[in-house]
């Protein structure tokens, strides 16, 4: 997978920045071989004009993890979220989440879409909610609406 940092949506009105740390835990679970599905939570801080991802939390122990399946406990990613708001001072925040795929290249299915709208709604600051496929060879992104909205982001290079 190349390590992408920079995206953007269609109309270029709203950018999304991986940090290398974010980019290398993304980096590490690619689902090569018999490698499980992974997952987590995206933190961040948001700007005018965008977001800038500078967390991207790993599977805990107390996600199950299987080959097509991911299933994430939210008390170990909750905690890292919790911790890392409080120790910036309540800018960085949960921004979103990434699971991985055993795909080249990444698409979301009817499942994902429901569960990022839900967690789109579950939001109250009423954004949308970054939503990451780590594919084998590339990263699918696009922000999910309470709405049901989709903006798909394209890497810039
Ligand atoms: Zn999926």
């Amino acid at each position: 997978m190349s390590l992408l940092t920079d995206w953007s949506t269609a109309s270029g009105e709203v950018l999304l920045h991986f940090s290398d740390s974010a980019m290398a835990v993304l980096q590490a679970h690619v689902q090569t071989g018999q490698r499980p599905e992974a997952g987590g939570i995206l933190l961040g801080t948001v700007h005018d004009h965008g977001m800038f991802i500078t967390h991207a939390t790993a599977p805990s122990r107390l996600d199950r993890q299987f080959l097509t399946f991911f299933s994430r406990s939210p008390r170990g990613h909750r905690a890292v979220a919790q911790r890392l708001w409080r120790a910036s001072g309540g800018t960085i925040r949960y921004l979103g989440d990434w699971h991985t795929h055993p795909e080249d290249v990444p698409s979301p299915s009817v499942i994902d879409l429901r569960e990022w709208q839900r967690l789109a709604i579950a939001r109250n600051d009423n954004r949308p909610a970054v939503s990451v496929i780590v594919g084998r060879h590339a990263l699918h992104v696009e922000l999910m609406h309470s709405s049901g909205k989709r903006d798909q982001l394209t890497a810039v290079v």
